[in-house]
């Protein structure tokens, strides 16, 4: 029986998207795969992240102004490269999208995905300066890819810096109080706006983290839709 072939991946990662992880649908949990919707007719599933800061660059080298350049980015780039690497073959982006696709279940199962003190995924090379960025079901025959094997970095790091520079104190008392960070974030004066500074306090990855310009966007996107539009007179 031939081998099947590897996931050709050489666009993706020319274009920042360059963590991808392929799952043949049929060895799926099922909790996982209910959140994918309908999937007849697609034998696989594709999770595409990115990694660092090449996905940005691209992005803004592209000049794109609409109102979620990083997703549209994605899902043209996306689409171009599957009908490189897999013309004819039938294929559906389900995230970016409507579908609540269970993408941190599926960064469990990749090897992606470890919890750091405030909630945001972590591991030993990309630190937290990573994102899932397309999930796509495929009628493809791609070799499932195998889970990286990548321990949670927090185990071994006694000092805990981010716990420290959290101005909310959101994880002072063991565990990640999502209220006491959202009414930070929220207030006129904060210093988490456009960005967290648990996140930046990390040390691991350090090297691969977003530009004030990518945080800005990226938590500058979170907070509006934090806060309720102010009202406007009649
Ligand atoms: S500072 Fe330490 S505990 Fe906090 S996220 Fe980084 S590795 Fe984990
Ligand atoms: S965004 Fe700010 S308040 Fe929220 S966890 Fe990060 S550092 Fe703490």
């Amino acid at each position: 029986m031939s081998e099947r072939p590897l996931l050709p991946a050489g666009i993706l990662d020319a274009a920042g998207l360059n963590r991808q992880h392929v799952f043949d649908l049929a060895d799926l949990p099922a909790d996982i795969s209910t959140t994918l919707g309908d999937t007849t007719g697609f034998r696989q599933l594709i999770l595409i992240g990115h990694g660092g800061r090449r996905l940005w660059n691209r992005v803004c080298a592209e000049g794109s102004g609409s109102e979620h350049p990083i997703d549209d980015f994605v899902v043209r780039t996306v689409t171009a490269w599957f009908g490189e690497v897999a013309p004819g073959r039938a294929f559906r982006i389900i995230y970016p999208g409507a579908t609540a696709v269970g993408l941190q279940r599926l960064g469990l199962l990749a090897g992606w995905h470890h919890p750091a003190p405030f909630m945001v995924g972590i591991d030993p090379g990309w630190g937290t300066w990573w994102a899932y960025r397309a999930a796509v079901v495929a009628d493809t025959g791609f070799q499932p890819s195998p889970a990286v094997d990548r321990n949670n970095p927090c185990a071994g790091c006694a000092d805990r810096p981010c716990i420290s520079a959290c101005p909310a104190g959101a994880m002072d008392g063991g565990h990640f109080a999502l209220p006491r960070c959202l009414d930070h974030r929220r207030r006129p004066d904060s210093t988490c706006a456009f960005t967290c500074l648990a996140r930046v306090a990390c040390p691991v990855g350090s090297e691969h983290r977003y530009d004030a310009a990518q945080l800005a966007h990226s938590y500058g996107q979170s907070l509006a839709m934090l806060t309720p539009p102010a009202p406007t007179s009649a």
